[in-house]
């Protein structure tokens, strides 16, 4: 099975896992990273084939051996990836080679952690997906990484902002000098809500009538894509250095994960970022 097509994103295949990169940060030899697709893992039935999530009912041997092929593909080691623990919060953990293996290989030791950050070249980023935002970060002047799930109460409660803010408090990033990636997640085109959830976007100084359509029946679609852009905007990050994907994954179920396109009875893609310093 083949990718659909996208240009804003460059699709990749290894070993028969298929994978969706960005060509901004593709194009620095000290960043690996990639955004899972549902083909090239063991998983079977609902979960077919490449699950990444160990918390959807999926025999945790098939997902071990899931990831271990994502590294494989990414030429990354698995033991060394660490896990978020998403409860849609903008909660952001920083990471170091002493969590590797965290939600793998043992027990992650915390909860409620929507977001990733490192600057250790030993240890690689993993959150996961189903519909919901991924948001990649990369500062290339000082060589760190951070990775957010921003789902519509991620979004809304500001996580993008928040990375930003914490690679600055963090690693002395300039947000100006950040590459940021917009992943595949719902688009304009399926992301449907009523209208007690477009009251908490309308709170967003930001979002305005180019962020969203009004079907008039109580029913909107929002544009995660743009608010999330926005957010990130309004925390210094260029709109040159913003890569945004054009690929819905409610529009894509057969080979994108979607929650709303299969009721919830899936797997889950995964993101996967880190620093690659010794060039090996
Ligand atoms: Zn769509």
């Amino acid at each position: 099975m083949q990718l659909p097509y996208t240009e804003s994103l460059h699709a990749n295949e290894k070993n028969g896992v298929l994978y969706y990169s960005f060509p901004s940060m593709d194009a620095l030899p000290f960043i690996r990273h990639g955004f899972s697709t549902r083909l090239g893992g063991v998983s079977e039935g609902i979960y077919a084939s490449m699950n990444l999530g160990y918390n959807r009912g999926d025999e945790a041997e098939k997902v071990t051996e899931n990831y271990r092929r994502m590294g494989e593909a990414l030429g990354v080691d698995y033991r060394d990836m660490v896990l978020s623990a998403q409860t849609h919060t903008t909660n952001l953990l920083r990471v170091t080679a002493a969590d590797r293996g965290r939600g793998i290989t043992r027990e992650r030791g915390y909860t409620d952690v929507d977001g990733l950050l490192t600057d250790d070249p030993d240890v690689i980023l993993c959150t996961h997906y189903a519909d919901c935002v991924p948001l990649f970060f990369v500062d290339p002047v000082r060589k760190a990484v951070g990775m957010a799930h921003a789902g519509w109460r991620g979004t809304v409660g500001g996580i993008g902002k928040a990375m930003v803010e914490r690679m600055t408090a963090e690693f002395g990033s300039d947000p100006a000098d950040l590459l940021v990636g917009i992943a595949p997640s719902i688009g304009p085109c399926c992301f449907e809500v009523d209208t007690p959830v477009v009251e908490e976007f309308r709170k967003l100084p930001l979002f305005d009538a180019a962020c969203f359509t009004d079907d008039g029946n109580g029913k909107y679609h929002v544009n995660l894509w743009e608010v999330n852009r926005r957010i990130l905007l309004s925390a210094g990050v260029t709109p040159e250095h913003i890569t945004v994907t054009d690929l819905c994954t409610r529009c894509h179920p057969e080979v994108l994960w979607s929650h709303r396109a299969t009721g919830g009875q899936r797997g889950s893609a995964a993101g996967f970022l880190g620093l690659r310093l010794d060039n090996d």
